[in-house]
């Protein structure tokens, strides 16, 4: 009888202290323990059909394929832009390019002689991740900016080591035609182009050592993950490659029926897996949720030496799907419900996604462009995005809006021809027709006419904003 009391009386007391946590902590369970941690490895230019557990015949990724297998694969998920700076400003502040300033239809993305950057006055996500104390740092490819204001310290990062633009920037050698140009990409040397490795502002080596750039920034991220093993962390882990020009270290040479590019993959893989294995190792795996994606679609000029859509029209550069429609893998194991998501996500959605997470309110002075995955992380309901805007510059060029895309201007990824206005769009189902193949505008005007309204109530949205990537030191040298 006693025992019965006594045990009421402390189910009592263990009820009121839950209550007082969770008045405490209106972010509720996530915010009373101690905050989960956030890994992001963002890779350059890999095509959606470049993974095994994506398609690729050929390409060995077993370390991906199983992340896939214990987490969710989704293959609806988009980066903001068909181009580098635009895409990676997009993931780090939830916010459209053309919201932020961090688009042109001039220079497409910074270049070494750029003095623009991400602005001071956006919010990054490792910037709200430090007011939960968040240790936090950026490793691999930068490119919102290579000038001390704009670097990763500057954007809440703790730290910064990798590239500040891409790796086929400060070329040294001088080309005189299409075809010593792409000569030089596919035959790469380390000295043809000058490009610094840089740990937060100090220059380490010029030109970088690119051969072994992925081991390189996976141990520096291992590193990272070691020391703050005790502490919630974000890693923002953004390989060079496959960018090219392609790169891959003695151990992955001629490894890969698929060539360069696979071998270059393949290493990337490999790297992916030992980062898994760190943390499976610290006991961090079930804390830490990882994101793996890319910033854009294929580099289809280089052929073979590019990567693959795989079913997907189009590549990097582009609005059509294989410009902006990403290999994408969520990974969490006993958090994240495995499975194959087919909903919408986009990368703008990381930061909505982990402010809820980690019981931080997201900026409410500033319009965000991303929404909470969390629902379908957790396999608790579906994806609040019903709507993708496919941005080139200045101009809304396409939407999606549930299984319908209409493209109101289309154009080449690289080409030098004008772009083309559709009087009536491309409309196109891309449940049924992934590939854009069949144009269906004459069976659906009506789909046409609740698009157009939806992008014409988008585009009414967005302020002028000062443009950063025209900024320059002198006349464009680039391409
Ligand atoms: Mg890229």
């Amino acid at each position: 009888m006693q025992n019965t009391k006594s045990m009421k009386t402390l189910a009592k007391l263990l009820l009121f202290c839950l209550v007082c946590a969770l008045a405490a902590n209106p972010g509720g369970a996530q915010s009373r323990q101690r905050p989960q941690n956030f890994v992001v490895i963002f890779c350059d230019d890999l095509g959606y059909g470049d993974l095994g557990s994506f398609g690729n015949p050929t390409i060995r990724t077993p370390h991906l394929d199983r992340m896939a297998a214990e987490g969710q694969r989704w293959t609806s998920f988009y980066a903001a832009d068909s181009v580098c700076t635009p895409s990676r400003s997009a993931l780090l502040t939830g916010r459209l390019p053309i919201r932020t300033g961090m688009f042109s239809d001039t220079n497409r993305v910074l270049f070494p002689n750029s003095t623009g950057g991400l602005p001071a006055s956006e919010i990054t996500i490792a910037e709200l991740l430090k007011t939960r104390s968040y240790a936090t740092a950026a490793i691999g490819k930068w490119h919102l900016g290579w000038q001390p204001e704009y670097l990763p310290m500057k954007q809440g990062f703790d730290s910064y080591f990798g590239i500040p633009y891409s790796n086929d920037m400060d070329a040294v050698v001088k080309f005189s035609s299409r075809a010593e140009y792409h000569a030089f990409m596919k035959n790469p040397k380390r000295e043809y182009w000058n490009v610094p490795l840089q740990r937060n502002e100090e220059i380490l080596e010029r030109p970088a050592d690119q051969t072994t750039i992925t081991k390189r920034y996976t141990d520096e991220a291992i590193k990272f993950i070691s020391a703050n093993k005790s502490k919630p962390f974000f890693l923002y882990l953004a390989h060079s490659m496959p960018h090219m020009p392609l790169f891959r270290s003695k151990d992955f040479e001629n490894k890969s029926a698929r060539g360069l590019y696979g071998d270059v993959i393949e290493e990337l893989d490999a790297n992916v897996g030992r980062l898994l294995d760190t943390l499976r190792q610290l006991k961090l795996d079930r804390n830490t949720l990882v994101v793996f994606t890319s910033d854009n679609g294929p580099w289809a000029l280089f052929d073979e030496q590019g990567g693959s859509a795989g079913l997907l029209r189009g590549a990097k550069g582009g609005t059509y799907e294989g410009g902006m429609r990403e290999p994408t893998i969520f990974w969490q194991p006993g958090t994240i419900k495995p499975g194959v998501v087919t909903d919408l996500g986009a990368t703008l959605d990381l930061l909505p996604t982990f402010c809820n997470l980690a019981g931080v309110p997201a900026p409410a002075d500033r319009v965000l462009d991303g929404y909470d995955l969390t629902a379908v992380l957790h396999g608790k309901g579906r994806s609040p995005r019903q709507m993708m805007p496919y941005w080139r510059g200045s101009k809304l060029y396409a939407l999606r809006h549930g299984s319908f895309k209409a493209h109101f201007i289309t154009k080449s990824e690289y080409g030098g021809e004008p772009e083309v206005t559709h009087a009536t769009p491309e409309l196109y189902n891309l449940d049924i027709d992934p590939s854009e193949k069949w144009n269906v505008a004459a069976k659906h005007p009506e789909v046409i006419a609740e698009i157009r309204r939806l992008a014409e109530a988008h585009r009414k949205a967005i302020p002028p904003v000062e443009n950063q990537l025209d900024k320059r030191i002198a006349a464009p040298t680039g391409k």
